[in-house]
């Protein structure tokens, strides 16, 4: 079987992925970007909060990032999931679900994260349409409304008091006994921010928007929308396989360069960072594309 040589491989072709290829594909590197089509947003009807995109569909704002990152004759796109990455003296050797062999200088893992649904019924039916997860994103649409907060702990007292910004008909659902302290609950409730404790069952809701939700004892509460503060897993294994280095919080550490602990392996986006956003991430792969650039030039 043929093996295709590239300078830089990108695993993930979203917002991080695509914009690390447009800096590489101007500094005229011989790029190939992988991906499987999975962007975490993919629920999501409308994009917010990035500029001169605001409203679009994340497929559109991908779309024409792709389209525009594809002018540049140096960059080439796989549709694949990259399943094994190993790495022998200088180079990366790439292997993908359909079997290709591929070798690289340099790696960016673009990748990601996952979020991880709570067992609760119908919950993933409303995730990016109604249960949200950053009001920056989505909080206008839902201004003043109905709203709920799926947390609990110290979390859930930070993140209720950013979201009583956005509406003053809060209230925090811990799905089981609350962990926030009397304290706390005294000073969310000077704001009229109350906690239920019950058990969800179910999110009762039409096509993603949600009307209520149902509780263990049967009785059922309405909402407009619900936040939702999810635990999450890296979309890709492959970088810790590898023995990049990921923080206590679960996200790949990279430096100020968006460079791993792993010499030749960088990551940028979603699966470095909390403050998740399409700007964020375009931001990140912006830079990711310079300094690998940069690191090809030195010889790094
Ligand atoms: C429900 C929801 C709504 C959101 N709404 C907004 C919003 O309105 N405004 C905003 O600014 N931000 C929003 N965000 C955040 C934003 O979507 C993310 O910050 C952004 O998508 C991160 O981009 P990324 O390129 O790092 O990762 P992603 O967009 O998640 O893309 C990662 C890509 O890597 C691919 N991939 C992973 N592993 C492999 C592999 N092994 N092989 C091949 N491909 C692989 C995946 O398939 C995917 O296409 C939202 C997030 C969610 C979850």
């Amino acid at each position: 079987m043929n093996t295709k040589n590239f300078e830089v491989i990108i695993i993930g072709g979203s917002y991080a992925g695509l914009s690390a290829a447009l800096s590489l594909g101007r500094a005229i590197r011989k790029v190939l970007v992988i991906d499987n089509g999975k962007p975490c947003n993919r629920h999501t009807p409308h994009s917010h909060n990035f500029l001169t995109q605001d409203g679009r569909t994340p497929a559109t704002i991908a779309e024409i990032g792709k389209e525009q990152v594809m002018q540049y004759p140096t960059v080439q796109f796989m549709d694949a999931w990259v399943t094994e990455i190993k790495k022998e003296k200088e180079q990366f050797i790439i292997s993908t679900s359909d079997h290709q062999n591929l070798t690289a200088k340099k790696i960016l893992f673009a990748t990601g994260v996952k979020d991880l649904m709570p067992a609760i019924e119908s919950f993933d039916d409303c995730w990016g349409i109604s249960a949200i997860h950053c009001p920056y994103c989505h909080g206008y649409e839902y201004k003043g409304q109905k709203t709920g907060l799926l947390s609990n702990g110290d979390i859930a007292f930070e993140f209720s008091q950013l979201l009583h910004n956005w509406t003053d008909q809060l209230t925090i659902f811990t799905n089981g006994p609350s962990t926030i302290t009397a304290t706390q609950a005294d000073q969310l409730a000077l704001k009229n921010i109350f906690i239920i404790e019950k058990k969800i069952t179910k999110f009762q809701h039409l096509k993603g928007y949600i009307q209520s939700m149902k509780f263990s004892d049967g009785s059922t509460f309405q909402l407009d929308a619900i936040y939702a503060k999810l635990p999450f897993e890296q979309h890709s294994l492959i970088p810790e396989k590898l023995g990049c280095e990921v923080n206590v919080q679960g996200y790949i550490q990279i430096d100020e360069f968006q460079r791993s602990s792993i010499p030749g392996i960088y990551a940028a986006g979603d699966n470095t960072t909390s403050m998740r956003s399409v700007a964020s991430a375009v931001a990140a792969g912006t830079k990711a594309g310079a300094f690998i650039n940069h690191d090809l030039i030195s010889g790094n």
